[in-house]
């Protein structure tokens, strides 16, 4: 009683329908419904007719409507500044990686790998004695944390990556050491991941890891027969090694430690349900749906062409379809690619994932340096040098100062052209906000840095994503839309 007394009724408080338009981009999302978003990724959905009474002025808005395009900031009175400054403000918030320049370092501490994934992407060695000249030598690793310590950013993530990581584990030992030495006298936050299949963990590692926190990443394809199928090793025991390792760094370290993801072989597609119920059965609550990327052996060995992007959407609607439902059911489980893309859609904040930045994260936000010490913008581009496409090979550790590396003018004439905002189509596309661009994904499958997005898989594998998402945030039940926003990082 109190509360009505103190406040007017809405219909004190007309909304102004002498309305401007503030920049605003849209893409129709089904045959009757439009998303506007804004330049910060503000979004609505309206219906055509709306949107063209919004853009003609032929027909009045509702008020309801009315009031929340103003608070999306797709249009203003024209006169107040305040929604140009906080849109300002939530651009700057969104761009503000940008200042941290390089924040991500891989480092590849061997080729080695006890795997002969059908997929992998990197062109692993052998297990062979011989092949020691594959790993990263400690002269090297000590180059490769002198640029590190280059970057101007104040946290620094090292992700040791393969081949397997652990085989040359003393590597991986020295940098964390001497980082943790050199961060301390900077004054830099240290983060540190392990990418690996997880056979060689033994009790010394858990140990190492768990002193320094280091969080390890995994690959669990699904269940015992699928794994095996998708990533073959001696003795055809990959999955019992991975499960029982996850246990061990699970009890020893926690639960917050590790992360598994995904990788979409032509024969997982049949298993949605039952990959899904693996990563539940070890506990885990996150999982990274991610489909086969077009390099190393996943194209020279044609596992690439087993399927479409429309099958993968397909298999990826289903999956997410069955992950809200187990959701409801009461065990919480994160699909990663989501979450990083409902932070875009839902705050101002953006989370880094290489590739969804504009401009181009590869180089800006992550940086690879290979065993030998060559340096490459991303791991793609890693992937690409070893069968001969090396145009994304930024120098040698051992040849070149930091900065030459960075200031290699194929890439840098790469990321001027990686802006979406001035690329054909996307410049017209309501998604960019969420979107990014990939000129290494581009330069490998249409021969140029930019290309022709109406050809693009990548294009439409984000747009299939994007339109799954807000049409579920628009049209699903309250349960199901309370899932997805926890999943946004705020
Ligand atoms: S790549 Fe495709 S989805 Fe992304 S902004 Fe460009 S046109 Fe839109």
């Amino acid at each position: 009683m109190a509360l009505m007394k103190r406040f007017k009724s809405s219909d004190n408080f007309p909304v102004n329908s002498e309305y401007k338009l503030l920049p605003i981009r849209f893409t129709e999302l089904d045959n009757e419904r439009v998303v506007i978003t804004n330049m910060v990724g503000e979004h609505i959905v309206v219906s055509q007719d709306s949107l063209n009474s919004l853009i003609t002025r032929s027909k009045p808005l509702d008020d309801s409507l009315l009031a929340e395009l103003y608070s999306k900031h797709i249009i203003y009175d024209g006169v107040s500044q305040l929604p140009l400054k906080l849109s300002g403000l939530k651009y700057r918030t969104k761009i503000a990686r940008l200042k941290n320049f390089t924040a991500l370092h891989m480092v590849v501490t061997t080729l080695r790998c006890d795997y002969t994934c059908h997929y992998c992407q990197v062109s692993r060695q052998n297990l062979s004695s011989d092949n020691s000249q594959f790993d990263m030598t400690v002269e090297t690793a000590d180059k490769v944390l002198n640029l590190i310590f280059k970057s101007p950013a104040k946290a620094l993530k090292i992700e040791f990556q393969g081949g397997e990581s652990l085989l040359n584990f003393d590597v991986i030992k020295h940098i964390v050491l001497n980082a943790e030495i050199r961060a301390e006298t900077e004054g830099r936050n240290m983060q540190y991941v392990i990418a690996t299949n997880l056979s060689p963990l033994n009790d010394e590692i858990l140990e190492f890891c768990k002193l320094y926190r280091i969080y390890i990443s995994t690959s669990l394809d699904g269940p015992f027969k699928l794994h095996n199928r998708n990533r073959p090793r001696p003795g055809n025991n990959g999955h019992q090694l991975t499960v029982a390792a996850i246990d061990k760094v699970k009890s020893h370290i926690g639960i917050d430690h590790i992360s598994a993801l995904m990788t979409t072989s032509g024969r997982s597609l049949d298993f949605s349900k039952e990959i899904i119920d693996e990563y539940i059965k070890n506990g885990l609550h996150a999982i990274f749906l991610r489909p086969l990327s077009p390099y190393g052996f996943a194209v020279t060995k044609g596992h690439i062409n087993r399927y479409d992007t429309e099958k993968w959407l397909d298999f990826f609607k289903e999956s997410l379809s069955y992950i809200i439902e187990v959701n409801k059911q009461g065990y919480p489980l994160i699909e990663q690619y989501s979450s990083l893309i409902l932070t875009k859609i839902l705050t101002a904040r953006d989370l880094g994932y290489v590739d969804l930045q504009s401009p181009a994260g590869a180089m800006i936000s992550g940086i690879i340096y290979n065993y030998d010490g060559d340096v490459y913008a991303s791991d793609e581009a890693r992937m690409q040098a070893e069968i001969g496409h090396t145009e994304f090979r930024l120098g040698n550790v051992n040849e070149n100062t930091y900065e030459e590396i960075i200031g290699n003018e194929f890439m840098l004439d790469s990321i001027e052209k990686s802006f979406a905002i001035s690329s054909p189509q996307c410049t017209d596309c309501a998604f960019l906000p969420y979107c990014g661009s990939d000129p290494v994904y581009h330069l490998a499958t249409q021969n140029d840095v930019v290309g022709n997005k109406q050809l693009s898989g990548f294009c439409k594998k984000n747009i299939g994503i994007f339109k799954l998402l807000i049409t579920l945030l628009e049209d699903s039940d309250l349960h199901t839309k309370r899932i997805l926003k926890s999943w946004a990082r705020y």
